[in-house]
């Protein structure tokens, strides 16, 4: 594997240094202007609002309301709107880059964004979060539109918030814009397939691994770390494949079972048991942290950010990894992995598969149709495995890992774009 120096990384593994990282490296190999690699670097926009919101006891409390636009050259920027307590600046433009990287790297005409609120929804009655969600809809109201920036949910927010975002641009336009926003829910305009759409994009890049490493599906075993959208869907998915799911770990615990987990019947449980697995008979507990270090052949973290850490990256025995949750590798056991010989499917490929189907919802919307849930897999399973090819070659080409490549990928789009419209 070619050697260049990576750029410094601080002692704290943190994703936004992470992610800068692999794109310093990326633009390396890719000769890429210094012109070019400071408007990438810096994003497009930066919105900080203070939203008053009239709360359930009379009193007024001010939030912290934050939008960010890293990218827009490639088309309406697109990205999720966080509400939760660490929502900060830096962690919003970091997100943001990334949303930057994963709609070039899948190929779909959107450019980045990311949003969010500093607040805590758990302790929130649901009057109080819609009018701090019309709140904040009403303030970025001129940032917001179907050709301009199209935001959707993310930690803390789903179709309940989205209704509403769409009712207050909808309201602020004297029409009904559904195109403004994705994740809806189905009878606004909400597109089939969007639920398992990442949970099954993360079943066909791990398909398309598998068989870069000729690993027969139906001879393989799977752990998956996450137990939630993400990681049930995609465990299922798999199964359904022939593939053997022998653990799973949501944060009540891990679960084993040699012989294979049955999915269906976990699901069940943790349905009917508060979303978690704490007392599913179907797997013995083991220690959350074994579950990493398994003897399976393919490793699946779909919960959170930095588990696999240059202090576990070497015990890890799995042959692909294929990343479901964002950024579950830090920059500093690339190194390690890559050493190892493991194939690792990065985030910005792997996870790609949601906000495929979100742009679907987009189009579905625009064109005022609804498509069938055979059309959306049919198309959005297309997508997914020809940028996985693509990713593919280009790290072949480039003699780098498939995470490099996926950068290299997207990168070389979007400048490529900066160097046809130019106007700097
Ligand atoms: P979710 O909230 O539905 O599920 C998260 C799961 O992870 C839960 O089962 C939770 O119990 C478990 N979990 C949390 N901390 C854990 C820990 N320390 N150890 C083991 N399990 C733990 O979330 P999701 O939508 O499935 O998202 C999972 C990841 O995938 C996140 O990183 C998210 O950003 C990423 N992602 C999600 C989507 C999407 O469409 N939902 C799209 C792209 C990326």
């Amino acid at each position: 594997m070619a050697y260049i120096e990576p750029a410094p990384i601080k002692d704290k593994d943190n994703p936004f240094e992470s992610m800068m990282s692999r794109f310093h490296i990326a633009a390396q190999h890719l000769g890429l202007d210094d012109e070019v690699y400071n408007v990438l670097k810096s994003p497009v926009k930066q919105v900080i609002t203070s939203l008053p919101v009239t709360m359930d006891d009379g009193s007024i409390r001010v939030f912290e309301g934050y939008r960010v636009i890293h990218s827009n050259i490639l088309g309406p920027s697109k990205g999720g709107v966080r509400y939760d307590m660490d929502v900060n600046l830096d962690e919003v433009k970091a997100l943001a880059a990334w949303m930057t990287w994963k709609c070039a790297v899948v190929d779909i005409p959107y450019g980045g964004a990311k949003g969010g609120i500093k607040c805590n929804p758990r302790e929130m009655s649901a009057g109080e979060i819609e009018r701090l969600t019309r709140s904040y809809t009403q303030a970025m109201y001129e940032i917001f539109g179907p050709d301009r920036d199209i935001p959707a949910p993310d930690m803390g927010t789903g179709p309940r918030e989205m209704a509403w975002m769409m009712d207050q641009y909808s309201r602020s336009q004297g029409m009904t814009v559904n195109a403004v926003v994705t994740g809806k829910p189905l009878v606004l305009g909400g597109s089939l397939g969007r639920t398992e759409a990442t949970g099954r994009g993360v079943m066909i890049s791990t398909l398309a691994g598998m068989e870069k490493l000729r690993i027969n599906p139906f001879k393989a075993t799977c752990a998956i770390q996450g137990f939630g959208n993400v990681g049930s869907w995609a465990a299922l998915l798999l199964e359904e494949r022939g593939v053997t799911i022998t653990a799973v770990s949501d944060l009540s615990g891990a679960y084993y079972n040699e012989e294979g987990i049955n999915i269906a019947e976990a699901n069940t449980y943790r349905q009917e048991n508060g979303g978690h697995l704490e007392g599913f008979e179907g797997a013995e507990k083991i220690d959350p942290d074994e579950l990493l270090l398994l003897d399976v052949d393919v490793l699946v973290p779909a919960a959170i950010e930095d588990v696999i850490t240059k202090e576990n990256a070497d015990k890890i025995k799995a042959k692909l990894i294929v990343e479901g949750a964002n950024g579950p590798t830090s920059a500093k056991a690339d190194a390690i992995i890559n050493d190892k010989g493991i194939m690792a499917v990065p985030d910005i490929l792997a996870n790609a598969g949601g906000v495929t189907v979100s742009y679907f919802e987009w189009v579905q919307n625009r064109l005022g149709y609804k498509w069938t849930a055979e059309r959306v897999n049919r198309r959005s399973d297309r997508i997914m495995r020809d940028a996985f090819n693509k990713v593919y070659k280009a790290s072949q080409e480039y003699n780098v890992s498939l995470r490099i490549a996926a950068y290299i990928v997207a990168i070389d789009k979007v400048a490529k774009t900066y160097k046809y419209r130019g106007g700097f």
